[in-house]
């Protein structure tokens, strides 16, 4: 039987709000104050209430793009980076204005692809975070645009699993995607007036990737399928997602409160966070194993140097590297050696390791507790 969201939001204690372009401006060419107060209000009762509170704000290209009286639907690569530079600073300047009327320090933190693969940036970051939410300062994300050309076009590609990636690195119970769109529809409600709006997915099927259709706005990069994706990022990792219209009154202050607005997606509480990190990181080499191995690994044993056919890219000890056979990935996993060393055991019995390398971390190459199956 489903619990009503109350019981599902039941111990919400740290929640990451998305604000998409389109809600920002608004339609207009800039930022919305009255809108943009109108999120720094709800936060300020959040954390009035204990909540911890992190935004990730797209907007920086749409306003970059109509202060410089560029073409919102400009592709072009360095016309939407030099926006994002001129735009973040409006941005960041906005949000500081309108919580500042509530007394709240905002602090800006620009984000490549990389803080989530690089366990030291990730270690970092979240060290600082911890203290600006000890600071009672609110954190506000977005990509680092100008240096990654990348996450304008096609890695992140879009703050809607920047968004994903935050909740999950930063531990957020509640991840709260606000854009133009109500939720979920069962079909494209622009284009069948039948459309029904899902209310509750539990588990994100085929069907549900299927009602999500193609991205929409102009100068937002996300549409419903990367809200579905940042849904199934967080989903394994324990956060629950809600996706609502930032046109909805006191949206967030309700969606918070359990009222039935937009989509939720009920997270799975299961996976451990290591592994959800492993799962999702970008790998810096890969390992090439032997059937033999690929059994181990499915029984959940560790990863010998003897199952180790071939090695590829440079990474050290501890980096994730993909595993594969017969050239598919079917695990990725942290060693505990690095490429140069397995280059030298590969395919060596466990006892011959120390006389090769002259000295031996582990008997395995990967240990078991550091391998996800894909
Ligand atoms: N980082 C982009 C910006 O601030 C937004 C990407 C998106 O549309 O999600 O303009």
């Amino acid at each position: 039987m489903q619990m009503n969201r109350n019981g599902y939001l039941k111990g919400t204690h740290r929640i990451v709000i998305k604000v998409g372009t389109t809600s920002i401006t608004k339609g207009g060419p800039g930022a919305s104050t009255e809108f943009m107060d109108s999120i720094a209000r709800q936060v300020k009762d959040l954390k009035d209430n204990g909540t911890e509170v992190l935004i990730v704000t797209s907007g920086a290209i749409g306003i970059g793009l109509s202060t410089m009286n560029a073409k919102a639907r400009s592709r072009e690569i360095p016309i939407r980076q030099a926006a994002a530079s001129i735009g973040q600073s409006v941005l960041m300047q906005k949000w500081n204005d309108s919580f500042q009327k509530f007394g709240i320090s905002v602090a800006q933190i620009l984000l490549t692809y990389d803080f989530y693969s690089d366990r030291e940036k990730y270690l970092n970051l979240r060290n600082a975070i911890q203290t600006l939410l000890e600071y009672k300062a609110v954190p506000i994300f977005n990509e680092n645009d100008a240096i990654c050309v990348k996450e304008i076009d096609a890695v992140f590609g879009d703050n809607d699993t920047l968004s994903a990636m935050v909740s999950i690195k930063m531990d957020a119970d509640l991840l709260i995607i606000l854009s133009d769109v109500d939720g979920l529809y069962d079909k494209n409600p622009k284009l069948f007036r039948d459309a029904n709006l899902i209310p509750t997915v539990t588990e994100i099927t085929d069907e549900i990737r299927a009602s999500a259709g193609d991205p929409t706005s102009k100068v937002g990069t996300g549409g419903m399928r990367t809200k579905i994706k940042a849904a199934e990022i967080c989903h394994e990792t324990g956060c629950n997602v809600i996706i609502a219209s930032s046109d909805v009154d006191n949206v967030i202050a309700r969606a918070v409160a359990g009222e039935e607005i937009g989509t939720i997606f009920i997270a799975d509480k299961r996976e451990r966070r290591k592994s959800s990190w492993i799962r999702h990181a970008h790998a810096s080499g890969s390992i090439e194993i032997d059937e033999g191995a690929k059994n181990a690994l499915s029984k959940h044993v560790s990863l010998l140097a003897i199952g180790i056919k071939a090695v590829t890219g440079r990474f050290d000890r501890g980096d994730v590297i993909n595993i594969t056979c017969g050239g598919k990935i079917v695990a990725k996993g942290t060693p505990d050696y690095n490429s140069d060393d397995i280059s030298k055991i590969k395919g060596l019995h466990s006892d011959k390791m120390s006389e090769v390398l002259g000295h031996k971390n582990y008997d395995n190459v990967i240990r078991s507790e550091n391998i996800v199956l894909m």
